[in-house]
C-alpha cells in the first residue's frame, strides 16, 4: 500500500488530476496544477538546501501552504511547520531550535523573516506569493528533479506543540507515521473518496488542521476551501455557497464562534455531514446547542502533537456526552496512577493517560531529556489525566498541571468550568488556581466571557456555582471579562489566566 505521504499525493494526482484540489482568495487550483507548481518550488529548494536540511515554513493557511509542503517532500528536506501569526519572541526560538537552511513565507510574515533570518544566519528566504507566485510556478516548463522519492522513515514533519503548558517542543513524524495517522482520521470523521468538499479551521501548521485541513483531504482526491481567517460570518457564507461537506472544526472556541454568527440561521448546510471537534474539553453544552442550530452531530476527537488522533467519538461506536470517545482500534489507551505512573488502573478510577500506536512520534527534536520523559515503557504519558468507563469511552478531566490545590482537595478545573458554563448567559469560561497566602495552598478564580448581547454579574455566578457545587469547588473569586485570552491554536490560554489572576484587581 501507499507508505510515504508523497505517494498520497502523487496516487491523488494521477487519479483526480482534474479537480479542483484547493480554494483560497477567491483562487483556485487543480491537483495537477498544484503537481506542477509543487515541482517547480522543489527545485529551488533543492538549490536551497541538501537532502535533510531544514526548510520552515510560516506560512498561513493558504493554496502557497500545501504547495510549500508537498515541494519539501519532494526536495527530501524536512518541513518545520511554524505558526506565522506568532509574534517574534515566539517565532524567533523555534527557528533557532530547528535551524533552517531556508524559510518559505508569505508576504505577511516576509519583513519578520528576513529580520529574523539575518540574526540566525538562514541563508534562503522564499517569499511565495509576491516575489514567486503560485501561478508562475505553476506555468514554469517541468523540469525532472535528481532527488529519489522519499523513504517511509524519512522525517515527513515537525510540528511543534501548542506551548499550553510552557514552550513548544519539535514533535517529529516520519513519512509512515503520517500515512496511518491520516487513515486514523479518515477512519473517525469518517471522509469518502471523491467528492468531499473540506473547510478546514484549525491552522495547518498544527497537527491538527495539518492532518485534517491537509493531508485527509489529498487522501480524499478532495476539494479545499480555505477561508482566509476565522471570521465566523465569512465562514457560514463559505459553507452554503460551497456546499461544504467536511466541516474542520477545532477546539470550542471555533464553534462557540460560529453559533454566534448573525447568518447561521436560516443558512443552507444541507451538504454538511462532519463537524469534529478538539484540542481542548469541549462543553457539553455546546454539542447541544450545535446539534439544535444544524441538525448535525459534533464527533469529539483526542489527540495530541506526538500522536494524534489518539480516541474519538463515531457514528459505530456512538456519543457519550462529556467522552472523548474509544479508542481507534490500532491505539492502546491505559490509566496509570499519578505516583508511580506505571500502576494500571481500573475502569473508573481516574489517573494519567498513556497511550501507544503506530503513529506516536519518534520523539522531540533536539530534547532528548523531554522526549525519555514523555516516551517511557513504549507509550508516550500524555499528562492529561481521565478515567475510562466500563464501555471503554475515554474522559479526559484535565491537565495534571491544571489541576488546583484548594484546602487540601484536587479540584479539577473543567469540572467546575462545566457547571459555569451551564448558566445561560455565559459564552466561554477559565477557571484557574492563584496561590493563597492565608492558606498557604491555592485558590479558584473565575474568568467568565457572556455570551454575545448578554450582560452578566459576578453575584449571578457565585450564586450559580454555591447551588451546583460543594463549597471548595466554589471559586473564591469570579470576574467578568469581554474576551478570554486564547492561545495560537485557539486553547484557552491558562498561563495567562494565572498571570491575572496572580495580579490584584485595581
Ligand atoms: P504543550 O504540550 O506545548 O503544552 P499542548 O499540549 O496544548 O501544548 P497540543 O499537542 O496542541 O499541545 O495539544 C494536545 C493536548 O490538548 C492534549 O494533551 C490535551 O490536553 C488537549 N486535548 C486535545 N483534545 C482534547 C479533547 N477532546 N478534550 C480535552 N482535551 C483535549
Ligand atoms: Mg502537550
Amino acid at each position: 500500500d501507499v507508505a510515504t505521504v508523497s505517494a498520497i499525493f502523487n496516487h491523488t494526482v494521477i487519479t483526480a488530476p482534474d479537480t479542483v484540489a484547493l480554494r483560497h482568495l477567491g483562487s483556485s487550483i487543480t491537483y495537477q496544477e498544484e503537481r506542477r507548481a509543487v515541482q517547480a518550488l522543489a527545485r529551488r529548494l533543492v538549490a536551497a538546501a541538501d537532502r535533510g536540511d531544514v526548510v520552515a515554513l510560516v506560512l498561513p493557511n493558504s493554496i502557497e501552504f500545501c504547495i510549500a509542503y508537498f515541494a519539501t517532500l519532494k526536495a527530501l528536506v524536512v518541513p518545520a511547520l511554524l505558526n506565522p501569526l506568532y509574534p517574534r519572541a515566539q517565532l524567533e526560538p523555534l527557528l533557532r531550535d530547528v535551524a533552517p537552511r531556508a524559510v518559505v513565507c508569505s508576504p505577511q510574515t516576509r519583513d519578520l523573516v528576513l529580520e529574523i533570518g539575518e540574526r540566525l544566519d538562514i541563508p534562503t528566504v522564499i517569499s511565495l506569493g509576491d516575489e514567486v507566485t503560485v501561478a508562475a510556478l505553476a506555468a514554469e516548463p517541468e523540469v525532472p528533479l535528481d532527488r529519489p522519492e522519499a523513504k517511509p522513515d524519512a522525517v515527513a514533519a515537525l510540528l511543534f506543540t501548542g506551548g499550553t503548558t510552557g514552550l513548544s517542543k519539535a514533535v517529529e513524524h516520519t513519512h509512515e507515521r503520517l500515512v496511518i495517522a491520516t487513515r486514523c482520521t479518515e477512519y473517525m470523521w469518517p471522509t469518502r473518496i471523491q467528492g468531499e468538499v473540506f473547510l478546514p479551521i484549525a491552522p495547518f501548521t498544527h497537527i491538527y488542521g495539518f492532518l485534517g485541513g491537509v493531508l485527509a483531504p489529498v487522501s480524499a482526491r478532495a476539494e479545499t476551501v480555505i477561508p482566509d481567517r476565522f471570521q465566523p460570518e465569512h465562514v457560514i457564507e463559505l459553507m452554503t455557497c460551497h456546499r461544504v461537506t467536511v466541516f474542520g472544526g477545532g477546539p470550542p472556541a471555533i464553534y462557540a464562534g460560529l453559533l454566534a454568527a448573525k447568518n447561521l440561521v436560516g443558512a443552507d448546510l444541507s451538504a454538511l455531514r462532519v463537524c469534529p471537534a478538539g484540542g481542548a474539553p469541549m462543553p457539553v453544552e455546546l454539542l447541544e446547542r450545535w446539534r439544535r442550530a444544524t441538525g448535525v452531530e459534533i464527533h469529539e476527537g483526542y489527540g495530541m502533537t506526538e500522536m494524534a488522533p489518539i480516541s474519538g467519538t463515531t457514528d459505530l461506536s456512538g456519543i457519550r456526552p462529556g467522552s472523548v470517545g474509544k479508542t481507534i482500534p490500532c491505539n492502546t489507551i491505559q490509566i496509570v496512577d499519578l505516583e508511580t505512573g506505571t500502576r494500571v488502573l481500573a475502569p473508573g478510577e481516574r489517573g494519567e493517560v498513556r497511550v501507544q500506536g503506530p503513529h506516536m512520534m519518534t520523539g522531540y527534536r533536539n530534547r532528548p531529556d523531554e522526549t525519555a520523559q514523555t516516551l517511557r515503557d513504549g507509550f508516550i504519558h500524555t499528562g492529561d489525566i481521565g478515567h475510562l468507563d466500563p464501555d471503554g469511552f475515554l474522559f479526559i478531566t484535565d491537565r495534571k498541571k491544571d489541576v488546583v490545590l484548594v484546602k487540601g482537595f484536587n479540584v479539577f478545573p473543567r469540572e467546575v468550568e462545566e457547571v459555569i458554563h451551564t448558566h445561560p448567559k455565559v459564552g466561554g469560561v477559565g477557571v484557574v488556581g492563584a496561590p493563597d497566602a492565608r492558606t498557604a495552598g491555592e485558590r479558584l478564580i473565575a474568568f467568565v466571557a457572556p455570551l454575545a448581547g448578554e450582560t452578566l454579574t459576578e453575584a449571578e455566578i457565585a450564586r450559580h456555582c454555591a447551588e451546583h457545587l460543594v463549597g471548595y469547588k466554589c471559586p473564591a473569586e469570579v470576574r467578568i471579562v469581554d474576551v478570554l485570552p486564547m492561545t495560537g491554536t485557539q486553547k484557552l490560554d491558562r498561563i495567562a489566566l494565572r498571570r491575572e489572576a496572580r495580579e490584584d484587581r485595581e
